[in-house]
């Protein structure tokens, strides 16, 4: 067991390093569950971000985390490269175990795990991401204007991206394994409307091909024949759905139809009182780094009154 803390916050994305700053800013000495694999979360897979403001001429992702990690640190948070593999809120002091068994004590807890998108699991998808595969158009799309991209899925989320997508693109595959979409009507309609988009009804992406380090083209497989053909794109958005990374607070914390974290909007406080969750855990619809770094200070914020409130 080691020493009762103020705040223990689990997660090192933009959120949970900017509920660190904060909360190191105000003398509470933050402990950092920063993740084993990913220190420093999803930009830490991404090249260049340019949409982060402060940064004229964007950023490495990684090297925007770094600066983010460092910042949090100056002021004294304890940032540890581990998982949280474990969690008991049920006392008014939260315990934490990490990987080795160690259990840690906090009055509050800062829940910011993210959300993993969907991949495909396709050869060559993961070494292409950034460069032509992308799970996000809103971060992306301005790096494809007059290119050839498809976008794999058929619900809401891959419809807006298409939409969005056609803006820059020449133009816009939307390639979906059945033949009607997920998406609601009126997402549908826009797309449909849309002169620049069009569909691969009943296909699959069967391969992703790589010329220079970069995506040059996509085979496609019908899912009622089997036939294959070429699609010759620079661009692949992915949008089949995100996982949010709740597995430890089943049963625990509240949670939307979705799986995502529920918070008493527009405060970051879950159901139990002192945990409070913040970043892409909890928000399925803006997905920035802008916005997890937002609602991380909102966290930070809030756990600061409610540590005050107990004194
Ligand atoms: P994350 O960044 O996902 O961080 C979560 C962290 O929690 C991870 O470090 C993980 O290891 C850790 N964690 C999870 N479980 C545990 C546990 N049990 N114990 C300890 N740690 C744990 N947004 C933009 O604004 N601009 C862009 O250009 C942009 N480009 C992107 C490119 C890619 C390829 C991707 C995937 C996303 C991009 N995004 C971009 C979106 C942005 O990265 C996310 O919105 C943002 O990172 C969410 O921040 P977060 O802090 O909520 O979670």
């Amino acid at each position: 067991m080691s020493d009762l803390r103020n705040v223990i916050i689990i997660g090192s994305g933009p959120a949970g390093y900017t509920a660190a700053l904060y909360t190191a800013r105000a003398s509470l000495k933050p402990l950092v569950f920063e993740g084993s694999v990913t220190a420093g979360g999803a930009l830490m897979n991404t090249t260049e971000v340019e949409n982060y403001p402060g940064f004229t001429d964007g950023i490495m992702g990684p090297e925007l985390m770094d600066q983010m990690r460092g910042q949090a640190e100056r002021f004294g948070a304890e940032l540890i490269p581990d998982d949280v593999t474990s969690v008991d809120f049920s006392g008014e002091i939260k315990k934490v175990t990490d990987s080795a068994g160690t259990v840690h004590e906090a009055r509050a807890v800062i829940v910011s795990t993210g959300s993993a998108y969907r991949t495909l699991g396709l050869p060559r998808e993961e070494e292409l991401s950034g460069r032509g595969v992308s799970y996000c158009a809103t971060c992306d799309g301005f790096f494809f204007r007059n290119q050839a991209i498809a976008v794999v899925g058929g619900g809401d989320t891959a419809m807006e991206e298409a939409t969005f997508l056609s803006r820059f693109a020449d133009s816009v595959t939307v390639v979906h394994r059945r033949d009607t979409l997920r998406a609601s009507k009126a997402m549908q309609e826009r797309a449909f409307a849309d002169p620049k988009i069009s569909f691969a009804w009943n296909s699959e992406v069967e391969s992703i091909h790589e010329k220079d380090g970069k995506l040059s083209g996509l085979t496609l497989r019908d899912t009622g024949t089997g036939a294959t053909s070429d699609l010759p794109v620079t661009g692949l958005f992915v949008a089949i759905g995100h996982d949010p990374r709740v597995e430890l607070f089943k049963d625990v914390l509240t949670m939307d139809e979705e799986g995502y974290l529920k918070v008493d909007a527009p405060s970051t406080r879950t159901n139990v009182p002192g945990v409070f969750a913040a970043g892409d855990v909890v928000d399925h619809t803006y997905r920035q780094a802008v916005t997890a770094a937002g609602t991380g200070c909102a966290a930070a914020l809030d756990a600061e009154r409610y540590l005050a409130a107990q004194l």
